[in-house]
């Protein structure tokens, strides 16, 4: 609206400019002794004769004058005259252009502001909005398949058991086989939970409706909700089918102080819908996050997300086979190995750009055969643009990867179950049991701990790679003051304990630091293995 008005009033100012310079352009008639005065002088440089006048441009300005008055051969003498076009055509024509720009802005505008709000409308809102919502929830059939899918293994196992379901609804619903209704995605950006859920939707070939979390919060109060319920009656309507809702935690957010009403009121409609389809009809919710922690509870509870899927960041095997599927087809003599190892940190997404940077990068080079130094010449400027994680030195990696050993040697030790640590991230089993204990929350402490300790024993070094560990010790002390478990926060004690325990392994730390670096994680049966050799 406010870019219509914008328009509108810039084409208004322009018409008057135009107008003042008509007008100003307009010669001055003069009489027939100035005239005589303007040729005798020589002042007149070219003459234009225009139906009954004859306009006669000189250095100070145009002129004009009536053309019965003066003797035209005396003039065609001394001047060069010109017969004056008919311009009213041509006019005509910019007119029509003009107007046909300001028209296809115009629409363009429209159409701007009508996706960025779905279901806005002017006259009667609440008609109009539902017309356009009916227009706005559709579903796409997707040609993606689990083979365009680079790597993460286990998950397309874990997944092609809902393909299957999703295939042979019916063989599963009459033996009593209840299917889960919702998978989370947990995983940072671009590491491809989209592309896998559409995947799963390709491979089972059934139409997948997406939409985005934000589209539910960002539009008039009321209408996430009823957003919401028109999704669900329409997949289920189609059903088998797919619903994938990305950035789940614009909407799931837990409910704290900054509570905003449209949010809950979506939220609500969100879990009603949910809870709503008991005997799964079909319909499969796959929503995305890369914020776990600040989801709803309630969304978490059993018979809604319950299934959790996470994804991290491609190691070295994935990393390899995502640069082949993009290298699919582009000459080169690269050997990809090499630059799977350069690009630790990357996610599916980044890779994607780099072949793409690195490709660009050879034609620039008016070469269409992609090198290893295309690839090299873009490596830190996607790096760089795309903010990631890991922008470690070698003197960094080898402290973090010091670091993260002595974690994982503690956490096996102090026997808290994970899956995984990297150099950046700790991959903790989740917590299944509803009542926890005091030496499992104290454990888990010192395990937080043991990093930071670590670091003290073996480089005589405080670092600060060690900031989120402490503010989960915080989290956790805060959590157990609650429960009447400890009084005050001393973790002397605790760093006594973890001190013994370290010391005794110095050298298996630096071992499995190494294979750390090597390896780019450390798995629990890594450390089985290791803590039997
Ligand atoms: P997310 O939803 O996790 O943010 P996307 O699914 O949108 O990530 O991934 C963005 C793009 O990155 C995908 O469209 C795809 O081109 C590429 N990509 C990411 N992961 C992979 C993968 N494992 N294999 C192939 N391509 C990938």
């Amino acid at each position: 609206m406010k870019n219509k008005k914008i328009i509108l009033v810039s084409f208004i100012i322009l018409c008057v400019l135009f107008g003042i310079l008509y007008v100003k352009n307009e010669p001055e008639y003069i009489d027939e002794n100035l005239y005589q005065g303007l040729l005798s002088e020589n002042l007149i440089q070219k003459a234009v004769i225009d139906d009954e006048k004859i306009l006669l441009k000189t250095k100070e300005g145009n002129y004009a004058i009536i053309k019965d008055g003066i003797d035209l051969k005396t003039l065609l003498a001394k001047v060069p005259v010109e017969i004056k076009k008919d311009n009213t055509l041509w006019i005509f024509f910019i007119a029509i252009v003009i107007f046909i720009i300001l028209f296809l802005i115009l629409a363009f505008i429209r159409k701007k502001e009508f996706s960025k709000y779905p279901i806005s409308s002017k006259k009667t809102q609440t008609q109009t909005s539902i017309a356009n919502l009916e227009s706005n929830i559709k579903p796409v059939i997707s040609s993606i398949t689990f083979d365009d899918v680079a790597g993460v293994d286990e998950v397309k196992m874990e997944l092609s058991e809902l393909v299957d379901f999703l295939q042979n609804s019916k063989k599963y619903k009459e033996f009593g086989v209840k299917m889960p209704k919702g998978v989370l995605m947990v995983g940072p950006p671009g590491v491809g939970k989209t592309l896998i859920a559409k995947a799963v939707a390709g491979e089972a070939g059934v139409p997948f409706f997406y939409q985005s979390g934000s589209s539910f919060v960002e539009i008039y109060v009321g209408m996430g909700a009823k957003r919401v319920r028109e999704l669900f009656s329409k997949a289920k309507m189609m059903a088998p089918s797919i619903i994938f809702i990305d950035e789940i935690d614009a909407v799931g957010k837990a409910r704290g102080e900054m509570s905003n009403v449209e949010r809950d009121s979506t939220l609500n409609q969100l879990l009603t819908q949910m809870d709503g389809f008991e005997d799964n009809n079909g319909v499969i919710v796959i929503a995305a996050t890369n914020k776990i922690e600040l989801m709803d509870p309630a969304l978490l509870r059993s018979g809604r997300f319950d299934r959790r899927i996470f994804l991290s960041l491609p190691d070295f095997k994935d990393r390899l086979k995502i640069l082949e599927i993009y290298m699919k087809g582009k000459s080169n003599n690269v050997d990809l190995s090499k630059i799977a190892k350069a690009s630790v940190g990357f996610s599916g997404a980044g890779l994607e750009t780099l072949v793409n940077e690195a490709a660009i990068n050879a034609l620039r080079r008016n070469s269409t055969l992609v090198e290893e130094n295309d690839f090299y010449a873009v490596l830190n400027k996607v790096l760089v643009g795309k903010k990631k994680i890991l922008t470690f030195n070698d003197e960094e990696k080898k402290i973090q990867a010091t670091y993260q050993a002595a974690k994982a040697l503690s956490a096996y030790y102090f026997d808290i179950g994970f899956e995984k640590f990297t150099l950046i991230e700790d991959r903790f089993k989740e917590y299944e049991k509803n009542i926890r204990s005091k030496s499992e929350l104290i454990n888990r402490i010192k395990v937080y701990l043991s990093g930071s300790r670590a670091m003290n024993l073996i480089y005589n070094e405080t670092y600060t790679n060690s900031q989120n560990d402490f503010l989960k010790i915080k989290e956790l002390l805060e959590y157990m003051i609650n429960f009447d478990m400890i009084e005050e926060a001393n973790l002397d004690e605790y760093k006594k304990e973890v001190d013994e325990f370290l010391s005794s392994m110095k050298e298996k730390i630096l071992k499995l630091s190494e294979l750390l670096l090597d390896q780019e994680k450390i798995e629990y049966k890594d450390i089985k293995l290791f803590m039997q050799i």
